[in-house]
């Protein structure tokens, strides 16, 4: 899409910015390696182009959950050669002979996954590598302490055989956006006890890893080789508690907005979109917004989402629609076609992604992770 096209709606996605926020990140990592975490389009932003501008910028590593989206990122010409691609969400039957011959780094939680993992390298006929995940205390994917023993036993017998190069040990935080967070010490403590263990016996990982975003910018004890940045990469804030982008050095990358798709006058009274929750309190202008909560934009934010038009910040009058929603206008009559940006950086008076995370009860990561395919994304 050229950027002058008249669009409905668009997604801008400034790779400068995103180039920049990798800089700063690599900045504070305490000379750790950086893998840029582009699962889901890159938090909706687009993965290969995202995948493509940190690298340039210098992210070695680039991570996904799913095998499809880690294969999809060699499939478009990110080679083994420039830059690393792991994933850790594996279910039965995943596509491990393709990660294998992909040079995917496959992370391994349990006996199963490593059994089906050593099946593909008999297969592939060369060694997968294979990072080992341990719960050290999120409770989600990982494995329990007490089979670390036996998953690293195993590791190491597949190692031996030719079918796995073991290439990194790794653990993920529950709670690294609450600073001072008691599980963060602990958990920091159990991931030492569970690669000192791996190492004892022989273990010689390439990356030992755990901080996210949030561990990146306020944890550095936690950087160890690599740090996994997603939210930050895209210029946002773990967590409105941790402090807002620009605190960290960090500018937001997406802009979204839509162009006004009709500018009409109304009368007091009058109800406007499904269900009448709002009524129009006198004579004044109303603006459509082509968007939708089919291009993610959220429904929970019904009568209380910021949009900027005209210099002016409006509210989201009623109901978020499937495909639109309106906003009242005071009395002010733009232009149809002028345009209503929704959120952005925030520093040309217009709303973040933040304001919108509030207004619907969520968190920025999923306001901008749920933009839909139908809104085009346009690299600046
Ligand atoms: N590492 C893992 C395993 C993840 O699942 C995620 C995302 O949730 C990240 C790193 C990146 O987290 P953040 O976006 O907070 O940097």
């Amino acid at each position: 899409h050229p950027r002058t096209a008249p669009l409905r709606a668009r997604a801008e996605i400034d790779l400068a910015a995103l180039r920049a926020n990798v800089r700063t990140l690599r900045a504070r990592a305490s000379g750790a390696a950086l893998m840029a975490v582009v699962k889901a389009d890159a938090y909706g932003h687009g993965a290969v182009p995202c995948a493509r501008a940190a690298v340039a910028a210098g992210a070695t590593w680039l991570g996904t959950a799913t095998p499809e989206e880690a294969l999809a990122l060699r499939a478009a010409g990110l080679t083994p050669e420039q830059v690393r691609v792991m994933c850790w969400l594996w279910s039965p039957g995943g596509p491990w002979r393709e990660a294998v011959e992909a040079d995917v780094d496959v992370s391994v939680s349990g006996l199963w996954a490593l059994a089906e993992v050593r099946e593909a390298a008999r297969a592939a006929g060369r060694p997968a590598r294979v990072q080992l995940k341990a719960d050290t205390g999120l409770g989600r994917n990982g494995c329990q302490p007490a089979d670390w023993p036996e998953l690293v036993a195993q590791a190491l017998r597949a190692q031996a055989e030719g079918l796995v190069r073991i290439t990194g040990l790794w653990s993920h935080f529950a709670c690294a956006d609450e600073p001072g967070h008691p599980s963060i010490a602990a958990q920091l403590a159990r991931f030492r006890e569970m690669t000192a263990y791996a190492e004892g016996e022989g273990v010689r990982p390439e990356v030992r890893h755990i901080a996210n975003s949030p561990a990146t910018l306020t944890v550095p004890e936690s950087h160890f080789d690599l740090v996994r940045t997603g939210i930050a990469l895209y210029g946002l804030s773990p967590s409105p508690e941790l402090g807002v982008p620009a605190d960290f050095g960090l500018r937001p990358v997406m802009t979204l907005s839509a162009s006004l798709a009709l500018v009409k006058h109304a009368p007091g009274g009058h109800g406007i979109s499904y269900g009448h929750h709002y009524v129009t309190p006198g004579e004044t202008t109303l603006g459509l917004v082509p968007v939708g909560y089919a291009d993610g934009i959220p429904r929970h934010a019904s009568g209380s989402g910021p949009v900027l038009v005209g210099g002016k910040w409006r509210t989201v009058a009623g109901r978020i629609a499937m495909d639109q929603f309106v906003v009242d206008l005071g009395g002010d009559e733009p232009e149809v076609g002028s345009q209503a940006v929704l959120f952005g950086p925030g520093d040309r008076g217009e709303p973040t992604a933040e304001d919108w995370a509030q207004a619907a009860g969520t968190i920025a990561y999923e306001i901008v992770t749920r933009i839909g395919t139908r809104v085009p994304r346009v690299y600046l």
